[in-house]
């Protein structure tokens, strides 16, 4: 079967985006390939295509072995995407910590038996014998690693799990392997395919820029308040249609929701702080309903493919070149003219700065709230989690190395985490890599760099397409 007639028949699509089918047709051949590409653009298809071409059920038997697995960071990811796909009548599934014991037993079951043609996984299954035992049994024609930044340490979202991916890829038998991502400089593109320890000319680089001539790129550097809500209104008034603007926190979004509620101004709400229920309705108003203002977090985003929206403004500076990327990518994927606007103003680097100290804590600090979690851990389960912060933080709001400490823990696999009700359990010792005092201080510069390069950016008098490009080294 062709790519495209695959293409017709299991996705209903008449022709394939961007590189798509070159991509398809690499990895079917058995051929490695690193592949990166904005968000919605449609990197999934680029392995889903290739692993249904790949377990196509022929006379050939041996099929029902083969199996196409795909690595993926996000639980809540795998679900969607399976869903997708089933809805479609494909064979995929997904095994994660999300599921009942019972349910992951039956999957195992079905995995050894031949079932499914994609399996999603994160990297963490590879941990338990089960897993290797039902997967043992079957051929991998293709391994796919989505969100391949997360293998990098100097990505965005490093995932401790992710480092693995190598030594799964041989385990595995050295499948053709696809990795993509939306965003790598050359830095991390190296360091994807050195992780997955591979050989730069054993895997082809798809690198496809926001080719979207379409997309006005401009800055405009303000002094206070009242210039950014000027900016934000001349913007809402020259483009009638949907539109984002997006700010860091949200007390200042907050603000300026008022401020243009009294002008009158409609719009949707969103951050990360809001409940679910209240987060999906926003999403869908914005999603269904034509011209839409929201005023977001960052948290806005995810699943955002909306076709016309004609601006995105940042009304803050945001925290890396990586995220401003993503985050503009939504704008006129219509093809129909939209304007990307960053509102620039100094004092507003002073927050990002905090933030990246904030998310970068030293090694003393790891050290100290890993030995209070040793020796106080139950406590903290009897008084909660506002009570750890005041024994290991002076009153800051906004200190986040706690959040971030945490989090590090539990991705380098030391602590398991529980919400309600709070449960808080060493389960290893303190990582190595975080007692590491100039791998986080190399880690706090990369950081730093990325905000830096969101700078020059702004401060670019030429071409920002070109800049941006640069950037991520795409050749244009
Ligand atoms: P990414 O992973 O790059 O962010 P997705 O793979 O989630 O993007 O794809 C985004 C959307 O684009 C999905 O709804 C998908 O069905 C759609 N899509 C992808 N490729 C095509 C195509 N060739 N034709 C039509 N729609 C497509
Ligand atoms: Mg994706």
């Amino acid at each position: 079967m062709t790519a495209p007639e695959a293409l017709k028949k299991y996705f209903g699509f008449d022709s394939f985006r961007g590189r798509q089918q070159e991509i398809v047709e690499h990895v079917v051949q058995g051929n490695n390939g690193l592949v990166i590409m904005p968000t919605g653009m449609g990197k999934s298809l680029c392995f889903q295509l290739p692993a249904l071409i790949m377990t196509e059920p022929s006379t050939d038997r041996q099929n029902r072995r083969s199996l196409g697995l795909v690595i993926s960071p996000l639980i809540a990811l795998m679900k969607d995407q399976v869903d997708t796909l089933q809805r479609k009548e494909i064979d995929a599934q997904f095994i994660n910590s999300s599921i009942t014991h019972e349910e992951r037993l039956d999957r195992y079951q079905k995995l050894h038996d031949g079932d499914y043609r994609l399996l999603f996984v994160t990297p963490e299954r590879f941990r338990k014998p089960e897993f290797l035992d039902a997967i043992g049994n079957r051929k991998i024609c293709l391994l796919a690693v989505d969100e391949a930044h997360c293998i990098s340490q100097w990505g965005h979202d490093f995932r401790p799990d992710y480092s693995r991916a190598g030594e799964i890829r041989q385990q595995l038998g050295s499948p053709p392997t696809i990795a993509l991502t939306a965003t790598a400089t050359p830095e991390v593109q190296q360091d994807i395919v050195k992780q997955l320890r591979l050989e730069p000319d054993e895997i082809k680089l798809f690198h496809q820029g926001i080719d979207r001539p379409n997309l006005a790129l401009n800055v405009r550097e303000v002094w206070g308040e009242d210039e950014k809500l000027q900016a934000i209104e001349e913007v809402i008034q020259k483009h009638p249609g949907s539109g984002i603007v997006y700010f860091t926190l949200i007390k200042t979004l907050e603000r300026f929701s008022d401020l243009l509620r009294e002008k009158g101004i409609k719009h949707l709400r969103y951050n990360g702080d809001l409940d679910p229920r209240r987060r999906k309705y926003v999403q869908e108003q914005f999603m269904n309903l034509p011209n839409r203002l929201v005023l977001a977090t960052n948290a806005f985003g995810m699943g955002i493919d909306k076709a016309e929206i004609r601006f995105v403004v940042h009304a803050d500076i945001p925290n890396s070149m990586e995220s401003y990327y993503q985050e503009i990518g939504r704008a006129g994927r219509d093809g129909l003219d939209s304007e990307c606007l960053l509102l620039y103003e100094q004092a507003d680097l002073q927050t990002q700065m905090e933030f990246i100290k904030w998310s970068n804590p030293d090694a003393e600090f790891y050290r100290r709230v890993y030995d209070f979690l040793v020796h106080e851990g139950e406590q903290v389960e009897a008084f909660g989690f506002d009570w750890l912060r005041e024994r290991l933080l002076d009153r800051n709001r906004h200190d986040r190395r706690l959040e971030t400490t945490l989090a590090m823990l539990e991705r380098w696999g030391a602590l398991e985490m529980s919400y309600q009700p709070l449960s808080i359990k060493i389960v290893d010792k303190l990582p190595t890599q975080l007692q590491d005092q100039a791998r986080l201080e190399q880690k706090l510069l990369t950081d730093q760099r990325r905000l830096m390069a969101l700078v020059n950016y702004a401060k670019c008098e030429e071409d920002r397409k070109q800049f941006i490009h640069e950037y991520f080294g795409i050749e244009d």
